[in-house]
């Protein structure tokens, strides 16, 4: 199954991932990381994320390091 590691700590909120997955699996959540941005959250009951990269591709700040392709 193909998953995304998100690094909460340099995630800036600018929520262009969100915006990017085609399969709509990154949420925003309620949680904040130390600099008060409400994060973002890989969430995909389903197994439907392809591994494809898009997200990390568009995250200007590399939070999204690491992309397991399943
Ligand atoms: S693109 Fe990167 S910085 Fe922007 S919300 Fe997504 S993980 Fe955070
Ligand atoms: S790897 Fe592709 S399908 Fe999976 S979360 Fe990122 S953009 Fe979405």
């Amino acid at each position: 199954m193909s998953r995304i590691v998100i690094d909460s700590e340099k995630c800036k909120a600018c929520y262009l991932c969100v915006k990017e997955c085609p399969k709509k699996l990154i949420k925003i959540s309620d949680k904040t990381n130390k600099l008060g941005d409400r994060i973002v959250e890989f969430v995909d009951p389903e197994g439907v994320c392809l591994g494809c990269a898009m997200c990390a591709n568009r995250c200007p700040d590399l939070a999204i390091r690491e992309v397991y392709k399943g």
